[in-house]
């Protein structure tokens, strides 16, 4: 079973159509709740004409062209589908994937690695519709993830959404820098981030490249380096604001995030982890209208990945509905037992005890900002160790409602905040005539608890209506 539907992938069959609207004929769903944010239609019809929605709302709102394809759902709920508005194509969702992080080349050839990946970034988009996500922001790879026509020919139903910020520019360490040896430009994940005249030069080179945004990396400077980076990080924003391009930073220290809002950032593309915001930062982040994206188990997943091969036991898969492909699952079943020189048990352990205390800050200030009035956008990380591309959302949108959102408000952030971080809010994330038709079917209702987000049983791209058992790559037991 598991080997046939491989095989089947692998000639690069799609999966199962179940209805496909056309310019010439319509689908229509009828009878299920559909969830649009923070209201909701019992009953619901939703017409889809081309890849679009042509009409939603109660039964009577929309009459049925004659030769539609209609599709019953009663007693099912349909949201927008799902949007990860942090993912790194150019990332496995293992170690192998983030030689910075555990640099092993003997056990993790990278170079290898990345090949891989960047010949085959269909492998993350089909995780990707299988858990019902249509939707992502690559917020960091190489050249390829904004180059290759994965990001730049993305109206496939077969495909989710791409939006794509290419290599990073930063300060940290020289040998974060390059990856593949001392390698053609293409082939950098990190860009310097020196001086005035090199900052300018790596954001025209983004644009050249066709980068939609620039993605700083901006650690906690040394105190006696930090007016010069500081000063670098505002001419970035400057430079970013001249070509039309979004700024968007990692910055996770209350301090270094304020500074990238002064300088201009539109998105910080993770939570502050270090203290408590205070109001100068709410106020610095609304006054910018940015997004908050809190990734909150992006840092956990790396510390079970750690213990892992610390320990060589296996961390356990989150995959309700066999999403991860067995090559990763091999990967984290099997891990390696790595030296301690690279990585003690002790330090492995602390690493997981540490956890709670820092998801509880995040989850602290991730309401401080919901209650600010802040924009805040679902988001996994996704290609970390254990953060794996697709499922890794489910457990996400639960740690958001752990944190004291309500489950109305954490759909909102996955769908239609999504879109927003993406610069893409007129075009997809909202169930509304006029928009792209990307939606996903549920058994369980997620005003409940935006735990029933697994209960997906079909997906819509542009459209394409597809079963989710038909959009599996590994057998559910
Ligand atoms: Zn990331």
């Amino acid at each position: 079973m598991k080997r046939s539907l491989l095989a089947v992938l692998a000639l690069g069959i799609t999966p199962p159509v179940l209805a496909q609207s056309d310019a010439t004929d319509a689908v229509v769903l009828t009878g299920a709740t559909v969830i649009n944010g923070d209201y909701w239609i019992e009953s619901a019809s939703i017409i889809v004409r081309d890849g679009r929605i042509e009409c939603v709302g109660e039964p009577e709102a929309c009459s049925f062209p004659e030769d539609a394809e209609i599709i019953d759902l009663d007693g099912h709920y349909i949201t927008p589908g799902l949007v990860d508005a942090h993912v790194h194509f150019a990332q496995t969702g293992w170690l192998d994937g983030r030689p910075d992080g555990m640099q092993a080349p003997d056990v993790y050839p990278y170079p290898e690695t990345a090949a891989a990946l960047s010949a085959n970034p269909d492998r993350w988009h089909a995780a990707y519709l299988c858990t019902g996500i249509t939707a992502v922001y690559d917020v960091g790879g190489q050249a390829w993830t904004v180059t290759s026509d994965h990001a730049t020919d993305t109206d496939r139903s077969d495909r989710a959404h791409v939006r794509a910020a290419g290599p990073l520019i930063t300060h940290a360490s020289a040998r974060n820098r390059f990856f593949l040896g001392e390698g053609a430009s293409d082939q950098l994940l990190f860009l310097p981030m020196e001086d005035v005249a090199g900052v300018r030069e790596q954001v025209r080179y983004l644009e050249s490249i066709g980068a939609q945004a620039v993605k700083v990396w901006y650690l906690a400077p040394r105190p006696d380096d930090r007016d010069r980076l500081d000063g670098l990080l505002m001419e970035i924003g400057a430079a970013a604001d001249a070509a039309g391009l979004t700024m968007i930073v990692h910055a996770t220290s209350l301090r270094e995030a304020k500074m990238a809002l002064r300088a201009g950032a539109a998105i910080l593309v993770h939570s502050v982890s270090d203290q408590p915001v205070d109001q100068e930062f709410l106020d610095l982040l609304t006054g910018n209208d940015a997004v908050y994206v809190p990734t909150l188990q992006a840092g956990p997943n790396w510390g079970r990945a750690l213990a892992s091969v610390a320990f060589a036991a296996s961390a356990l898969i989150d995959d309700p509905n066999g999403c991860v492909d067995e090559a990763i699952q091999a990967r984290i079943n099997a891990p390696e037992r790595m030296p301690s020189d690279l990585i003690s048990p002790a330090w492995a352990y602390r690493s997981l005890e540490g956890n709670g205390a820092e998801i509880a800050l995040m989850q602290q200030n991730l309401m401080a900002v919901f209650e600010a009035g802040g924009r805040i956008a679902t988001a996994t990380d996704a290609g970390n160790p254990m953060t794996l591309h697709g499922p890794s959302i489910y457990r996400e949108v639960e740690m958001m409602q752990t944190a004291g959102l309500s489950p109305q408000a954490v759909i909102e952030m996955s769908t239609r905040g999504g879109a927003v971080a993406m610069g893409a809010e007129d075009e997809f994330g909202q169930i509304e005539a006029g928009f792209v038709a990307d939606l996903i079917v549920l058994s369980e209702d997620p005003r409940e608890d935006v735990r029933n987000f697994r209960s997906l049983t079909h997906v819509m791209r542009a459209g394409v209506l597809r079963a989710q058992s038909g959009l599996r790559v590994t057998q559910v037991d």
